[in-house]
C-alpha cells in the first residue's frame, strides 16, 4: 500500500475516505463600477455578515483557545484599516469583492514580510478573504464539507474558522500539505483530539473519496485501504480511546512511582474533566488584543477562577510571556529585527517592572483566597542571577514556591546554580528546541530540528533532571514533548517529576506510564540518551517499550 509521510502533530489513528475543503470563491472579471456608494455599502455588509458568523462560532466554541483565535479573526475583519483600504480600491474603480480581495492581499504581504508568528497567521487572512468575497458574491461560505458520513479532511492548511467547526465524530482525521508543528491546525487538532498530520508531501495528489489511514503520532498516511482495513483501524482506535478514558487517577509507573500528569491551560475554561493539577497556566490570554494591561482586580478574578476549580491541587502560574510569537500591543515594544532573541518573557520586566509586580500581587491575592497549591514561574530565564531576582520578587509578594522555565540552553547548562535559588524547574521544550537548534519554532521546514527526540535536546533535559535529583527539587516538563506517550517514558526514566500537557493528551500518557516500571523507564532513557539520531532514539525506545 503506498504510504505518504508528514509530521504527526496530534496522536491517534483513524481511517476514512478523503474529502477536501469547499473551494475558495473565484473572482469574476472586474465589472465597470457605476455606483461607488453601493460598492462601499456592499463591503460593509460583507464585513458585518462575516464578523457576525465568526462571533457566533466563537461564542459556541467549547475550547477557550478556539474562541480566542476566532475573535482575533473578527478583529482583523472589523479593523478600519481593512475597510479604508477597500474604500481606496473602490475609489480607484474596483467593485466590492475585488476591493476586499485587494485590501486583504495588502495585509497578507505585510504579514508575510513580518515573518514568525504573523506569517503563520497568513492562513487566517486567506480564510477571511474567501469569506468576505463569498459574502459579497452571495455564495455559500467556503469550509468543511458535510457529506453525511465521516471522512478524513485534506487541505493545504486550515484556518481557525475551519478547525473550530470540526466535529470529531465526522472529521476522523486531518492531513495538510502545509503548516508546521505549531500551526493552528496542529494546536487545535490536539485540543479536539483529532489525529493530524501536517506537511504531508503528496497529499494534494490523492483523489477525493480514496480511503486513507492517518497516524497522528508517526506522521504516516497510508493510501488505498479496503473498507475492512479502514474499519479495523477505526475499531482499534475506538477500543484504545475507551481503554484510556476508563483509566483515571494520578500518573504512576507500573510499580507506583508517581509522575504528576498536569494540564496546560490558558484560562479556567480549558479545565475539562478531572486533573491532578495545572503544570502551565499561560497567562497571556488575559493580555491579548488590548491597548492597556488588565487591571490587578481583573487579574485576581481570572487567577482565582482557576485556583477555585482546583482546591488543594497544584497550579503553576507562568508570569506573562510576551514578545516574539506572542506579541502584545500594550507593551508598545520597539520593533526588533529578531524578536525571538529580543526583549521577551521575563526580559520585559526590565523595561516594565510594574507589569510583573502587578501580576505577582494579583496571583498572591488570588492564592490567599483559595486552597490551591500555587507555584509561580518565569519564562525565558537565561541566567542564575535572573532566576534569583525573580525568586526574590515572588517571595516579597508572599508567594512561597518560585521557579523558572528552562527554555534557553544557557539556563539548562546552569541548572545546578539556578536550583540554589529557586524551588523548581519546568522545561519548556518548545522554546528549548528552538534555541538549542537555532530553528524558528514556527518553521515547518525545520521540523526535524525541532524534534524533541534530537540527542542534544535529550542531553539538556537529562542534565536538568540530574540537577533536580541532586538538589532534591522537582523538575517538570511542560512543552509539547511531554504529551508523547513514548517520550514520557524517557522523561520519567531521566528523573522528571511531572509532565504537563493539553488535558486531552493525559489519558494516553497515563496508560503508557502504567505499563512500565521505573526501572524499565530508566533503561529506556539510557537507550534514548545513547542514540545518535531522533529516528534511532524513537525506534530503540519503541522496541524497548513494546
Ligand atoms: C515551551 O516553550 O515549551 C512552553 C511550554 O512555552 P510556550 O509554548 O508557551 O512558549
Ligand atoms: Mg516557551
Amino acid at each position: 500500500m503506498p504510504e505518504l509521510s508528514g509530521i504527526g502533530v496530534s496522536p491517534g489513528r483513524a481511517a476514512g475516505p478523503v474529502l477536501r475543503l469547499a473551494p475558495p470563491p473565484s473572482l469574476p472579471p472586474p465589472p465597470a463600477v457605476v455606483d461607488a456608494e453601493a460598492e462601499r455599502a456592499a463591503v460593509r455588509a460583507a464585513v458585518a455578515a462575516v464578523a457576525a458568523e465568526l462571533t457566533r462560532r466563537a461564542d459556541a466554541a467549547a475550547e477557550a483557545a478556539v474562541a480566542e483565535v476566532l475573535r482575533a479573526q473578527v478583529l482583523m475583519a472589523t479593523d478600519e484599516m481593512l475597510t479604508d483600504a477597500a474604500d481606496a480600491a473602490i475609489e480607484a474603480g474596483a467593485a466590492a469583492p475585488h476591493a476586499l480581495a485587494a485590501a486583504l492581499a495588502e495585509h497578507r504581504a505585510a504579514f508575510e514580510a513580518a515573518g514568525g508568528y504573523l506569517a503563520e497567521r497568513v492562513a487566517d487572512l486567506d480564510d477571511l478573504r474567501d469569506r468576505l468575497v463569498s459574502a459579497c458574491l452571495g455564495l455559500p461560505m467556503p469550509g468543511i464539507p458535510s457529506p453525511g458520513h465521516p471522512f478524513i479532511l485534506v487541505a493545504r492548511d486550515l484556518a481557525p474558522a475551519d478547525t473550530a467547526g470540526l466535529d470529531p465524530a465526522v472529521v476522523l482525521g486531518l492531513v495538510t500539505a502545509e503548516g508546521g508543528p505549531t500551526s493552528h491546525t496542529a494546536i487545535l487538532a490536539r485540543m479536539l483530539g483529532i489525529p493530524a498530520v501536517v506537511r504531508c508531501v503528496g497529499v494534494a495528489g490523492i483523489a477525493d473519496l480514496t480511503v486513507v489511514s492517518v497516524d497522528g503520532a508517526s506522521g504516516a498516511v497510508a493510501v488505498g485501504l479496503s473498507p475492512e482495513e479502514a474499519a479495523a483501524v477505526n475499531a482499534e482506535a475506538v477500543a484504545r480511546r475507551a481503554r484510556q478514558s476508563a483509566s483515571s487517577g494520578p500518573g504512576r509507573t507500573a510499580d507506583g512511582h508517581p509522575v504528576a500528569l498536569l494540564a496546560n491551560i490558558g484560562s479556567a475554561r480549558d479545565l475539562t474533566g478531572e486533573v491532578e493539577g495545572v503544570g502551565l497556566f499561560r497567562t497571556e490570554l488575559l493580555y491579548l488584543d488590548r491597548a492597556d494591561p488588565p487591571s490587578e482586580q481583573e487579574q485576581v478574578a481570572a487567577y482565582a477562577a482557576v485556583f477555585a476549580a482546583l482546591p488543594g491541587r497544584k497550579v503553576v502560574v507562568r508570569t506573562l510571556d510576551a514578545g516574539a510569537d506572542k506579541p502584545l500591543p500594550f507593551l508598545r515594544m520597539a520593533d526588533e529585527p529578531n524578536p525571538a532573541l529580543g526583549v521577551r518573557g521575563l526580559r520585559v520586566a526590565r523595561r516594565s517592572p510594574e507589569v510583573l509586580s502587578t501580576q505577582l500581587a494579583a496571583v498572591a491575592t488570588a492564592a490567599a483566597a483559595n486552597t490551591a497549591d500555587v507555584w509561580v514561574m518565569a519564562p525565558m530565564v537565561a541566567t542564575a542571577a535572573e532566576a534569583a531576582e525573580f525568586a526574590a520578587a515572588c517571595r516579597a509578594h508572599g508567594l512561597p514556591s518560585a521557579g523558572v522555565m528552562i527554555e534557553v540552553p544557557a539556563a539548562a547548562l546552569r541548572a545546578p546554580a539556578i536550583l540554589r535559588d529557586v524551588d523548581f524547574l519546568s522545561l519548556g521544550t518548545n522554546d528549548l528546541s528552538q534555541y538549542t537548534f537555532a530553528a524558528d519554532r514556527m518553521a515547518g521546514d525545520l521540523a526535524e530540528l525541532l524534534d524533541p527526540w534530537q540527542p542534544a535536546l535529550i542531553a539538556l533535559i537529562a542534565a536538568c533532571a540530574a540537577a533536580g535529583l541532586e538538589a532534591g527539587k522537582p523538575v517538570g516538563v511542560c512543552g509539547e514533548s511531554a504529551a508523547d506517550p513514548d517520550f514520557a517514558l524517557v522523561l520519567t526514566g531521566l528523573g522528571i517529576s511531572s509532565l504537563s500537557m493539553a488535558p486531552r493528551s493525559i489519558p494516553a500518557v497515563r496508560e503508557s506510564l502504567a505499563a512500565h516500571t521505573l526501572e524499565e523507564c530508566r533503561r529506556i532513557a539510557k537507550a534514548a540518551l545513547a542514540a545518535d539520531t531522533p529516528q534511532a532514539a524513537r525506534s530503540v525506545v519503541r522496541r524497548a517499550s513494546a
